[in-house]
């Protein structure tokens, strides 16, 4: 784990609003959002991005798309649509070096992203 923040969310050890807990993932509010809805869903285990994922975290990873596809659903924006994003390395801001999908709802979102 080491010094990793989305590992110590996922260890109960700094607090988070989380929505969805199992075994394998974790989903929590974003603590700066920027959607009416914005969930961060991560894996319990520590991966640093999608380029550490291996064939082992493919049930894993198509688990987290229907968790984000889910939540959407049950805040209400299965139709109206809801975006979801992984960002992987500087160029495209990724911050948090543990592995997260961000999903995001309730505003119309631009293409292509910033
Ligand atoms: P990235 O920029 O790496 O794709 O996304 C990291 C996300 O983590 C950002 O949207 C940021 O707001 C969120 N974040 C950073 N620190 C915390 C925190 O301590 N708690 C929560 N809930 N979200 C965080
Ligand atoms: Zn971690």
């Amino acid at each position: 784990m080491g010094d990793c923040l989305f590992c110590k969310i996922a260890a109960s050890q700094i607090p988070a609003k989380v929505v969805y807990s199992d075994e394998e993932l974790v989903a929590f509010d974003d603590i700066s959002p920027q959607a009416p809805m914005h969930v961060l869903i991560i894996p319990v285990e520590h991966v640093s991005g999608v380029g550490s994922l291996s064939s082992a975290h493919d049930a894993l990873v198509g688990r987290a798309m229907r968790l984000a596809a889910r939540l959407a659903a049950e805040r209400g924006f299965g139709e109206s649509g809801y975006r979801i994003v992984i960002n992987s390395g500087p160029d495209a801001g990724q911050s948090v070096q543990h592995l997260h999908v961000h999903v995001m709802a309730g505003r119309a979102f631009e293409w292509p992203a910033g």
